[in-house]
C-alpha cells in the first residue's frame, strides 16, 4: 500500500510537500487515527481510535515522518466532538474534521502562502488548525522552501529579462546576476558537496 501511496502522491508527502522517498521510507498516515485519538493536544488519548479504518484505502496517505510522528501523531480535532464516529455503524459524514483532509478537499481554498509562509486563508479555521498542529511554519520546512522560492524567483527574473531585453549585454548581465553559482557552493545549501565538484569541472573559479 505504501508504495501505491507514494506513487499516487509522486513520493510527497501529503501535508508539506516535501519530497520524501530520496531520504527516507516515508510513513502510512491514517487520516484518522486507528489506534486512538485526541481532540486536542492536552487533551488524553481516547482508545480505541478509528480502528474499522486501519486499511481503508481513503484513510491512508503518504507522510514524512516528521509530519506524521512529531506534529499529528493520535491528534484528530473535530469541529462538534459528539459527532465523533466510535465504530464502523456511526456515520463519518456527520463529523466535521478541523484537519484539511488532501486527498479529498483541495488544500489550496484553505491555505496559501505569502512567499514562503503558509496561511489560513480568511483566517479559516481548518487552515490554521492544519498549519499549527502539522508544523507547517516549521523552521527547517521554510528553510528548505525558501531555497526553492529563490530558485523560482530568479528563474522568473530573468524570464522577465528575456522577454523585454533587447540587448545580448544586457540579458547576459541581468542572467549572470540572477544565477550565482557561489549560493549552491554554500555550506547550508542542499547537495553543495556535488554543486562544487561540478562547478570546479567546467573551470568555476
Ligand atoms: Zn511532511
Amino acid at each position: 500500500m505504501k508504495a501505491a501511496l507514494s506513487v499516487a502522491q509522486h513520493g510527497k508527502c501529503a501535508f508539506c510537500e516535501a519530497k520524501i522517498t530520496h531520504v527516507s521510507y516515508g510513513h502510512i498516515e491514517h487520516y484518522r487515527p486507528k489506534a486512538g485519538y485526541k481532540q486536542s493536544k492536552k487533551d488524553k488519548l481516547h482508545i480505541p481510535g478509528y480502528f474499522w479504518l486501519a486499511y481503508t484505502w481513503e484513510n491512508l496517505l503518504f507522510s514524512c515522518e516528521l509530519c506524521n510522528s512529531r506534529h499529528k501523531g493520535n491528534l484528530f480535532p473535530l469541529a462538534n466532538p459528539k459527532s465523533r464516529a466510535k465504530s464502523a455503524s456511526d456515520n463519518l459524514t456527520d463529523e466535521q474534521p478541523l484537519f484539511i483532509d488532501p486527498a479529498s478537499q483541495n488544500p489550496s481554498d484553505l491555505i496559501r502562502f505569502r512567499k514562503h509562509v503558509p496561511f489560513a486563508v480568511k483566517g479559516n479555521l481548518h487552515g490554521k488548525q492544519t498549519i499549527a498542529s502539522l508544523g507547517l511554519n516549521r523552521d527547517a520546512l521554510n528553510e528548505h522552501r525558501s531555497a526553492r522560492l529563490l530558485l523560482i524567483v530568479r528563474l522568473w527574473q530573468s524570464t522577465v529579462e528575456l522577454r523585454k531585453s533587447t540587448s545580448v549585454d544586457a540579458l547576459r548581465r541581468s542572467i549572470e546576476n540572477e544565477v550565482t553559482p557561489r549560493n549552491v557552493t554554500q555550506p547550508s545549501a542542499e547537495y553543495s558537496a556535488m554543486a562544487r565538484d561540478y562547478l570546479q569541472s567546467v573551470g568555476f573559479a
